[in-house]
C-alpha cells in the first residue's frame, strides 16, 4: 500500500507500524514520534509530516491492558502455583511487575495505534 501524498511515497502500512511501535515517525522513521512520554509531536522535524493532530483516546490504555493482562497473569498463575511466597511478596512483586510493563507497554502501544491511523487516514484526527 504505497500512496502518493504531496508527491511523497507514504510507507507500506507494516513499515509505518514498526516506526511507530519503536516510537519514531511512521512517515520517515528518522525522528521521534514522542516529544515527551506519551505527547507526540505537532510534527516530525525531519520529514514535516504533521502528526500532533492524531488522536488514539482510549485504544492505547485499551492494548496496554489486554498486552499486559495476557502476560502477568498467566506468569502470576504459574509462579504462585510452584511457590509458597508470603502473601506481602506477593502483593509488592505482581503489582510492581504489572505497573514496570504497563510503563514500558504504554508507549508502544499509543505509536502502533497512531501509526496505524496515520498510514490508513483513519478518523482519529481533531480536524475532522
Ligand atoms: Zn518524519
Amino acid at each position: 500500500m504505497i500512496e502518493e501524498k504531496d508527491g511523497l511515497s507514504q510507507p507500506p502500512l507494516a513499515t509505518a507500524m514498526w516506526r511507530g511501535l519503536r516510537g519514531l515517525c511512521p512517515s520517515c522513521g528518522a525522528a521521534n514520534l514522542f516529544a515527551s512520554y506519551l505527547k507526540q509531536v505537532e510534527s516530525c522535524p525531519a520529514c514535516r509530516e504533521e502528526l500532533g493532530h492524531i488522536r488514539s483516546d482510549d485504544a492505547a490504555p485499551w492494548l496496554t491492558i489486554l498486552v499486559v493482562g495476557h502476560i502477568v497473569v498467566p506468569v502470576m498463575f504459574t509462579v504462585e502455583r510452584y511457590t509458597a511466597w508470603p502473601d506481602w511478596v506477593a502483593m509488592t512483586v505482581w503489582p510492581l511487575a504489572a505497573l514496570a510493563l504497563v510503563l514500558a507497554v504504554l508507549p508502544r502501544a499509543k505509536g502502533l495505534l497512531l501509526s496505524i491511523i496515520w498510514a490508513t487516514r483513519a478518523p482519529g484526527s481533531e480536524r475532522d
